[in-house]
Parts: C-alpha cells; sequence; structure tokens
C-alpha cells in the first residue's frame, strides 16, 4: 500500500517522515479477512523523546503565531481534505472496516470538526474586569497550554484524529499524535495534510506503534502539559494517575453502557429504527452505543419483535456498498471480548432473539433477552453489535435502571410526554440526552463527554479553548 512518505510507514517529527530508530515495523491489518493492510514503524520511548522535543521547539515560535495564520493553515486543511476524501474513505473501509455509511458519517463529522476548529482561532479571548484599586485596567489572555499530547481509538480514528489535533493546534499548542495501532495510517493521511496545508513542522507529530510501549514515555513526559485522550476507560484510568502525579491536564473520553429508554407512549416507528441506528452503527464498536434498552411493559413485546426484525435485515455484504450495516470485528482480541460476552449471557438463561453467531469475522446483530445481573453483559461494554432488551414496570423503575451503571455517556429516550422527558434529561446520571433520538449523536461545538467511568472534562470548540488555554490576569496601573 502506497503511504505518504514511503512504505513502510514512518514517524512525523519535526516535519519530516522518519523511520523508528530501532528500525522496527508492525504489521496492520485489514479486519475484514485480517489480510496485510500496511507496514508501519514501530514507535520506540526514544522516538516519543524525540517528537516532544521537536514539538517543545517548534512551540517556541508556533505558539506566537497569529490566529489568522492558524484559521488560514487549517481552513486549507480542510480544503485539502475534502478533496481527498476517496483516500480518507479507503482507509476507513480497509483499515478499520467501516461500512460505507459509517465511514461517510466519519469523514463528514471529521471535515466539519476540522472547519469549526480553523473557527476556534479567533475565539480564544480574555475579557476586561473592573477593579480595586483606581486607574488600573486589569485584563485576562489566554495562552496556549504548549505541547499536548493526543491519543485516539481505532473506532473512529479521523474523527478523533481531527478533533484532537486541530482543536489544540488552533490555540497555539503544539502536538504529538499517538494513534491506535488499528488505525496508524489515517494518522499518517494526517500528517500529510497538515503538512500541505502548511502547519509549521514540528508543531504536528505523529509517532505510531503501540501504546502499552510507548504510551507512558508520552504522558509522563515532563514538557507534555497536557493530554486529551479518548480509548477504553481502563487505559483512561491509568493515564489520569500519570497526568495527577506530573500535574498535567487531561481531557478523557472513555468507554460507555448507554441507556435507551422507551416509554409505553413512544413512537415505536421513530424508537425502533433509532435504536437499531445507535447499537448497530459500525458493529456496535461505538462509544455511544445504546446497548441497554429499557422498554415499558404495554409495548415490550412490539419493540422487541420490530427490533429483531430490522436487526435481522440490516446488511452484511461488501463494506463499500451503502446497503452494508454491520462489518468485522476490528481484532481477534475484541472478537474474544464480544463472543464471551454473548456465550456467558446465553449460557446463564439469556435468548438470543436476533444473531449470537458469526460470518467470518463479522458478529451477526445480536438481540438478547432475559438478560440478568449475573451476566457479563449487563454491566460491561461489550463493544460489539450487541443490545439487551429489558422490560420495565414504569418511567420510575426505567430511570433507576438507566443510573445504576459506572459508566455515564449518553443516554436516550423516546416518549411524547414532555414532562416526563425533561425529568430524565435533567435526572440521568449522563454527560449527553437526546430525546426522541438515539445515545448516538455528535457536533463539532457541543460539549461532548460523560462521568464517572466514562471520562472527565469535555470536547467541543467551547470547551477545549478552556482546556487548550490558560488563563493569565494581566494589569495596566496608571
Ligand atoms: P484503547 O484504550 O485500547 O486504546 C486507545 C489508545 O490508547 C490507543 O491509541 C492506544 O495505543 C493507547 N494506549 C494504550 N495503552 C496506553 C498507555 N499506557 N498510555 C497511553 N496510551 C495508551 O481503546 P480502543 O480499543 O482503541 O478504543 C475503544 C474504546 O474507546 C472503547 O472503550 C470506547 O468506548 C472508547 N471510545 C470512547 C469515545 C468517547 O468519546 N467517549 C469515543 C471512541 C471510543
Amino acid at each position: 500500500m502506497d503511504l505518504p512518505g514511503g512504505t513502510p510507514g514512518r514517524l512525523w517529527i519535526a516535519g519530516e517522515w522518519v523511520e523508528a530508530e530501532s528500525g522496527a515495523t508492525f504489521e496492520d491489518r485489514n479486519p475484514d479477512d485480517d489480510s496485510p493492510y500496511a507496514t508501519v514503524a514501530r514507535g520506540t520511548p526514544g522516538d516519543i523523546r524525540r517528537a516532544v522535543a521537536a514539538a517543545r521547539s517548534a512551540f517556541q515560535s508556533y505558539g506566537q503565531t497569529l490566529a489568522k495564520d492558524r484559521e488560514a493553515w487549517l481552513m486549507e486543511a480542510a480544503h485539502l481534505m475534502a478533496a481527498r476524501k476517496p483516500r480518507f474513505m479507503d482507509a476507513l473501509f480497509d483499515e478499520i472496516g467501516s461500512p460505507r455509511k459509517k465511514a461517510e458519517f466519519e469523514f463528514g463529522k471529521a471535515l466539519s470538526m476540522l472547519r469549526a476548529a480553523a473557527g476556534m482561532a479567533r475565539q480564544a479571548a480574555g475579557k476586561v474586569m473592573p477593579s480595586d484599586h483606581a486607574g488600573r485596567l486589569s485584563i485576562s489572555i489566554r495562552r496556549p497550554v504548549g505541547v499536548v499530547a493526543a491519543i485516539t481509538p481505532f473506532n473512529v480514528p479521523l474523527i478523533k484524529g481531527v478533533r484532537l489535533t486541530a482543536n489544540p493546534l488552533a490555540l497555539g499548542n503544539a502536538v504529538v499524535l499517538l494513534p491506535s495501532e488499528e488505525a496508524p495510517v489515517v494518522a499518517l493521511l494526517l500528517a500529510e495534510l497538515y503538512a500541505d496545508a502548511g502547519i509549521p513542522a514540528g508543531a504536528f507529530n505523529v509517532v505510531t506503534g503501540y501504546g502499552h510501549e510507548i504510551g507512558d514515555t508520552l504522558t509522563g513526559h515532563p514538557d507534555v502539559a497536557m493530554v486529551t485522550f479518548t480509548g477504553s476507560s481502563r487505559v483512561g484510568a491509568h493515564i489520569q494517575r500519570i497526568c495527577a502525579a506530573g500535574n498535567k491536564r487531561v481531557t478523557l473520553e472513555l468507554g460507555g453502557k448507554s441507556p435507551l429508554v422507551v416509554l409505553a407512549d413512544a413512537d415505536l416507528a421513530k424508537a425502533v429504527p433509532a435504536a437499531v441506528h445507535g447499537i448497530f452503527t459500525y458493529q456496535g464498536q461505538v462509544c455511544m452505543g445504546n446497548s441497554r434498552i429499557y422498554v415499558e411493559r404495554p409495548v415490550y413485546a412490539s419493540f422487541v419483535d420490530n427490533f429483531k426484525a430490522a436487526a435481522d435485515r440490516l446488511g452484511m455484504g461488501d463494506l463499500r456498498n451503502p446497503d452494508t450495516v454491520i462489518g468485522p470485528i476490528i481484532s481477534r482480541r475484541q472478537r474474544d471480548r464480544v463472543r464471551s460476552h454473548i456465550e456467558d449471557a446465553v449460557a446463564k438463561g439469556a435468548t438470543a432473539v436476533a444473531g449470537g453467531d458469526w460470518v467470518g469475522n463479522r458478529c451477526r446483530p445480536t438481540v438478547l433477552t432475559g438478560v440478568t445481573e449475573a451476566m457479563v453483559c449487563c454491566r460491561e461494554e461489550t463493544f460489539g453489535p450487541v443490545a439487551a432488551v429489558y422490560p420495565v414496570k414504569s418511567y420510575e423503575e426505567a430511570l433507576a435502571k438507566a443510573n445504576d451503571t459506572a459508566f455515564g455517556l449518553s443516554a436516550a429516550i423516546f416518549t411524547r410526554n414532555l414532562d416526563r422527558a425533561l425529568h430524565f434529561a435533567q435526572h440521568v446520571g449522563a454527560g449527553m440526552c437526546h430525546v426522541n433520538a438515539s445515545a448516538l449523536q455528535d457536533e463539532p461545538h457541543v460539549p461532548f463527554g460523560g462521568n464517572g467511568a466514562s471520562g472527565a472534562g469535555r470536547e467541543g470548540t467551547e470547551a477545549d479553548i478552556e482546556a487548550m488555554t490558560v488563563l493569565k490576569w494581566v494589569t495596566v496601573n496608571s
């Protein structure tokens, strides 16, 4: 495969394509058939130190650049990205097994995030404040934090690759990106894009490799001022401890077990497709996936029948076919996890009314009923096309069940009762809540993020201006 910077894939450090210092590489595989997709540099702790040094050095000048210049570079990057859509789409198909609908969604969302990031550059404003002293002008100004480490997951490598790098760059920070080992090529395409758009050398760097080998060197590096991380709750908690010890800023977007509530007065013609979209998009490998569905008893049987029928109809063909919804699970480790969650539930008495079986590396969309506390999938994130549907006797029981979780990312409710909808929106313990829509939603400028095991801090243009700049108090005295 033809990679920017040459084959095998290299690291992007200080505006140059370089090999890993060890010369080592690793195989990036197409999850549909496990065939080799690309060979990519296996970065070492020494490569991380090189990238951080490059970013720190570039920050001396990049941190002083004008907002209008950063805006222009990011606008040019967005312009080039739109022109290079086929290349990005191919990587989303072949590197991470995205069906076309998901790849289209991801590309469109990432592009809008890049455009929104360009708009952030001019918005990093402070304010003028009253003063206790006569003749004093008291103001606050915002400065970039310095070097930001961006660490991204496999499932939305372009959305997160853009958001976690364009937002800090817009604000004058230098960035070192550590992408998932399952999605290094998307990150290399991004490096090429930023370079061609004119982002100065060293302001953006990419080190590919295995996170468990090089991640701690990055997050623990004294010259890294902030970590913006999206990934599993386990790795997120580990990073949070390192950041606390190093007194670093950190934003964590982690896993989920998002509830969808369907009340008896809901419009099932809308609730069922939303539930399908909310859990089966990208074969359930979505942090906001509504894997727990609580349905009021009067409509439970009808909901399950319709949900099962819709799940059975989902296309599992060629990833480039627009009708395909279910593609492969990313890796053997993740396949084992999905398989074990289903087998555990069925062995303990749950019924797979749809799916439960596999075609190659693809798990059929699976609808479970009769799930109990004894089953692993009741509480843990499966990260596959698996939904459990539970009957509930009342709205109050649905809310209590929705909140009985360590996670708190997104939540959704279908009802025509405005009082209940507003009560749910205020009392569900999730960072995001959607009424009469699925739990799977994102926009560039909204406060995006979760509570508890789902993370800390928020992403989004406004939230990132807070997170990725430092306020300085300045007085001018006469
Ligand atoms: P993961 O935690 O396995 O890996 C994420 C990233 O962490 C990768 O780049 C990996 O290289 C890196 N990493 C691994 N060990 C590290 C270490 N010690 N230090 C620093 N970095 C390290 O997650 P994944 O399997 O790639 O992604 C799936 C998870 O991400 C799911 O739990 C999903 O819910 C979550 N996710 C959350 C959001 C959100 O916005 N909340 C979005 C997408 C995915």
